[in-house]
């Protein structure tokens, strides 16, 4: 028998936690990341953590992985860069092996969560898994044919600079109207400070939940006022939601064909009767025909209708403060999987 350390670092919240060699998860730290504090900071807080589970631990720790919230130079177990300073080009893989003495593999977050879903969660017995994190950022894992695909630069499925619309504010990476300026936490917190400056009389609500301050407006407010049926917050959370649909029909096109025969879509839940609600609120008649339909690859068209509709349906399910906050998790994937049986029970669910 031996446990294993992992360590999750994110913009907002970080956790170091034990598992066992089954994968059962024994014990979890986490706190709150400081962006005052920066890179120092948060290795003061990694180490005393660590130190405490490593103590703890009944049996001997073999080796320690690492979730990174921002792109990670695979090859070169160094991070490139973050939202919280300081941590460009640091080997983040050898501090730990020199202050813990563990082996060590860091890789980004989405990257982490693609293949840990393929492994041992829902894209078990699948070969290509789309993972987003949509948090303080967004950032996208794809395990293609069974393998992370990384690209040359380990660059590849950074989906938050797909591009969606043309007018769009500026982006970190130096691009206009990418998937992150819309509808990250960061950009729906923005949005909504722009939006109750310009038209106070659409966001009375949401300047309401920021304690009557509209400078003070973040995404949760936001979020809690569009469901509470606020027409300015409805407008932001919206259009956040039908760009991340729209990438996410762009992402799963070019994941989901090429491999051969049927390529159905498999949407995944947390919760039927939330969905149902949704989709008649969305007057949506989405059928186990439309899924059926889907596995047609010779009509793209049919798959991009029925593909955007079941994927703002399942969005509008997820897409709540709490996904933004938290990340998304299982519920956010989309898997391609040659497997109508299961489509078709996905389906059902709603
Ligand atoms: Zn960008």
């Amino acid at each position: 028998m031996h446990n294993v350390l992992a360590m999750d670092i994110g913009g907002s919240r970080f956790r170091v936690a034990l598992f066992d060699d089954a994968g059962r998860r024994l014990e979890v730290l986490e706190g709150e990341t400081s962006r005052s504090g920066g890179r120092d900071w948060m290795l003061e807080q990694l180490r005393s953590r660590s130190r405490e589970l490593l103590d703890r631990s009944d049996y001997p720790v073999k080796a320690c992985g690492v979730s990174f919230g921002g792109p990670v130079d695979f090859r070169q177990q160094r991070v490139n860069s973050m939202h919280v300073p300081g941590w460009r080009g640091f080997r983040l893989g050898q501090w730990v092996e020199d202050n813990l003495s563990l082996k060590c593999l860091v890789d980004n977050d989405a990257n982490a969560g693609a293949l840990g879903e393929f492994r041992f969660g829902a894209g078990r017995g699948t070969e290509s898994v789309l993972y987003l994190t949509i948090s303080t950022g967004i950032g996208g894992g794809v395990v293609c044919g069974g393998k992370v695909h990384r690209g040359k630069d380990s660059m590849a499925g950074e989906v938050g600079h797909i591009p969606v619309s043309e007018v769009g504010a500026l982006c970190s990476c130096g691009g206009r109207g990418c998937l992150e300026t819309v509808c990250s936490g960061t950009a729906i917190g923005l949005r909504g400070r722009g939006l109750a400056r310009r038209k106070p009389e659409v966001m009375q609500r949401t300047i309401e939940l920021a304690s009557g301050n509209p400078g003070q407006i973040t995404a949760e407010a936001v979020f809690r006022a569009a469901g509470e049926g606020e027409s300015g917050a409805l407008l932001i959370v919206r259009e956040a939601a039908r760009a991340l649909a729209r990438a996410r029909i762009n992402i799963t096109a070019f994941t989901a064909y090429g491999t051969g025969g049927e390529s159905p879509i498999r949407l995944l839940v947390t919760s039927p009767a939330r969905a149902k609600k949704v989709l008649r609120d969305l007057d949506m008649r989405v059928t186990e025909e439309d899924v059926l339909r889907l596995t047609l690859p010779d009509k793209p068209g049919t798959l991009a209708m029925v593909g955007e509709r079941l994927a703002q349906a399942h969005i509008n399910i997820d897409y709540s403060y709490e996904t933004v906050a938290k990340g998304s998790k299982t519920a956010d994937l989309v898997l391609a999987v040659s497997d109508l049986a299961g489509a078709a029970k996905a389906l059902k669910g709603l």
